[in-house]
């Protein structure tokens, strides 16, 4: 690879500036430097993150026909989805938070091992936000956390709604930051395994739906709770696109790039429209 040729354009390295237990399977990296400067909103994140053991990191090259040139492996950067939790600008820094999900994964691993000064390379943010009605649902597993929680700190205070989240045990919950019309109901898996119950679908259908008014809702969950909700909220309760955001956000038994290979989602369009607008900017 020649090494004359630039970074890729869309991406970011950035630091690990400290990392916080959030709860016994959740922590946090905030992240930042001096490459955070002009960062755009969105909710979702690709992380790039460097195999473990390399003296340094490699990144993607800016190819001559604008796509990124990829370090060949062992070299090659792991590729994982994450959302933003917070972007603070006047401070430089970019919360996001980890599932520990104890399955071997590779972004998981870095997470629970980083130590400040870790780098980590950034594409977007991008993807869609969820637009604001009269009732706002918001349905998802422990990796759909972070992204109901931010979405529950930029609510306006007079929103109305209901957030279901489904985390292992007690221990998993967090008090989450929202307008006091917002509802939220912690489910438990009580000793069942990540990706394995109805309990989210069960609580989403037995809710009173509301009666008058605009419903947005958010599922951010395993692919095959997030497949039911979907199928419930657009064929049983009409909702239309616009007003839909729901997303597999990982599948039982396949690592991210095995899911990605075999589903069809928008997931990377995200990533590259954001870089390709941030590059245009
Ligand atoms: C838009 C979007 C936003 C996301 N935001 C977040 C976020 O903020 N925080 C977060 O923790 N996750 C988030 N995720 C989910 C995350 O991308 C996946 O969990 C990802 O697979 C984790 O990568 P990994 O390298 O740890 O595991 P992989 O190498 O991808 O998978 C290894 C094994 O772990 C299993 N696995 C993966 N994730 C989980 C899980 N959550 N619980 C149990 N088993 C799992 C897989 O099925 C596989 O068997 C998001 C996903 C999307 C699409």
């Amino acid at each position: 690879m020649d090494g004359q040729l630039p970074r890729y354009h869309g991406l970011r390295v950035l630091q690990v500036l400290r990392t916080h237990a959030l709860t016994p399977r959740m922590r946090r990296l905030v992240l930042g430097g001096p490459e955070i400067e002009g960062i755009k909103d969105g909710p979702n994140l690709k992380l790039l993150i460097p195999p473990e053991g390399l003296p340094a990191p490699k990144w993607p090259l800016q190819g001559a026909d604008g796509r990124p040139l990829w370090p060949e492996a062992p070299e090659r950067p792991i590729v994982r989805t994450y959302s933003v939790r917070r972007l603070d600008r006047a401070k430089g820094e970019l919360f996001v938070d980890f599932v520990l999900h104890g399955a071997g994964g590779v972004a998981a691993g870095f997470a629970a091992r980083a130590v400040p000064g870790d780098m980590v390379g950034i594409g977007g943010p991008g993807g869609r936000d969820l637009p604001l009605g009269d009732f706002h649902l918001l349905a998802g597993d422990q990796s759909g956390l972070p992204s109901i929680a931010a979405i529950l700190e930029r609510l306006p205070a007079n929103a109305v709604g209901a957030a279901f989240i489904e985390v292992p045990d007690a221990a998993e919950e967090l008090d989450l930051v929202r307008p006091a019309g917002v509802r939220l109901v912690y489910l438990h898996r009580a000793g069942a395994a990540a990706g394995t119950t109805t309990l989210l679908q069960d609580a989403v259908t037995s809710m009173p739906w509301p009666i008058t008014g605009r419903v947005c809702a958010w599922v951010a969950a395993e692919s095959a709770s997030a497949r039911l909700l979907r199928t419930y909220l657009r064929d049983t309760r009409h909702l239309p696109p616009r007003d839909l955001v729901v997303v597999g956000y990982w599948k039982r038994g396949m690592s991210e790039n095995a899911y990605q290979q075999a589903h069809d989602h928008d997931r990377d369009a995200d990533y590259h429209r954001a870089a390709a607008e941030e590059h245009a900017a």
